[in-house]
């Protein structure tokens, strides 16, 4: 066992002065780190110019045939850094160009040492601290049992890389309580939480895209799709992009969910059976592009607030438009 010792909480003045301070914990544990990085910030907020306008409320279901689930808030305040890392982003292996990065079971969200992270529903305390299912990649981890389930099946969500732990096992905890504050212990290349949403089981193969779980912020919805080859079967580590119908600019791109029959894959929504999803795109009109053998597949989407609009990418007249790609 490793001593556990107890932890000096400094709240650090903030250069805007408009800053939200609230008050020191009193009773947090700080656990053991990896990185000898001290925890000295428990608010880290960025300039109101870049804060996010707040997030709906969960739970919603808004899409009239029921498939949609956004019934987890998000796990960090408006005013940290919500955007999931692009360049590794749900079922992905990593930035194009470098080795392959293992698989990616959650969302990864930067942010500094010592911002607070907080539960994404009610719960309980199921793991707190390092070592989570012997494995040393998530560092120092707390993860919530759900008092809700979906369809029958069991819901588990799952926080890691944190610099400190604020809860203990068998906690009880409500949405938006305090758990832990990001950090970088682990298997990480920078500070972030990492979240991941489990369904059914607690196991490494149960992991599903947060970003069909967590609820957008006001005026955005998402974006999930299939892109899928000539043969019927999901293209992988396909690039997809979205950009906007009227100025043509990109909005994000990323690429398609990775299965590697290992028996640990990351799994699609059971009802949309997607393997790319876009999170927190601005209401509006869209076209959702990629290349199936060498042809240029567009189709065109409306995101509404607080849904997911769901396009399928295949090569067929009667679904997309199909231009030939220019060659070069
Ligand atoms: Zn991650």
């Amino acid at each position: 066992l490793t001593p556990i010792a107890p932890l000096q909480l400094t709240v650090v003045a903030q250069q805007q002065p408009n800053s939200v301070v609230t008050p020191t914990l009193p009773s947090a544990t700080l656990l053991p780190q990896t990185t000898g990085v001290a925890v000295v910030e428990q608010v880290v907020t960025r300039p109101p110019s870049q804060w996010q306008p707040p997030a709906l409320i969960p739970p919603i279901s808004r899409d009239p045939y029921g498939r949609d689930h956004y019934i987890f808030a998000r796990p960090v305040d408006s005013n940290a850094n919500n955007a999931a890392l692009l360049s590794y982003t749900f079922g992905t292996n990593g930035p194009e160009g470098e080795a392959p990065w293992r698989i990616h079971t959650g969302i990864d969200m930067p942010n500094p040492i010592g911002q607070t992270v907080r539960a994404a529903g009610t719960g309980t305390v199921i793991w707190a601290g390092p070592g989570f299912q012997e494995s040393p990649s998530y560092g120092n981890l707390v993860e919530i049992q759900h008092d809700f389930g979906y369809k029958g099946e069991t819901l588990y969500t799952l926080y890691a890389h944190l610099s400190a732990v604020l809860v203990t096992e068998g906690q009880r905890i409500n949405l938006g309580d305090p758990i832990g504050l990001v950090g970088n212990t682990g298997r990480v290349s920078g500070p972030h939480v990492h979240f991941e949403v489990r369904v059914g089981e607690n196991r490494y193969r149960a992991t599903y895209n947060p970003l069909l779980w967590m609820v957008p912020y006001v005026g955005r919805g998402v974006i999930a799709g299939r892109a899928v080859g000539p043969n019927g079967s999901l293209l992988q580590d396909q690039n997809v992009t979205v950009i906007d119908n009227r100025t043509g600019l990109v909005v994000q791109a990323t690429t398609t969910y990775i299965f590697l029959d290992n028996g640990s894959d990351v799994n699609s929504d059971p009802l949309w059976k997607e393997n790319f999803v876009f999170g927190d795109i601005p209401v509006g009109r869209y076209q959702v592009i990629t290349n199936i053998d060498g042809q240029r597949v567009v189709q065109r989407v409306d995101v509404s607030e607080g849904m997911t609009s769901f396009v399928d990418l295949a090569l067929q007249e009667s679904s997309a438009t199909v231009t030939p790609t220019a060659s070069s």
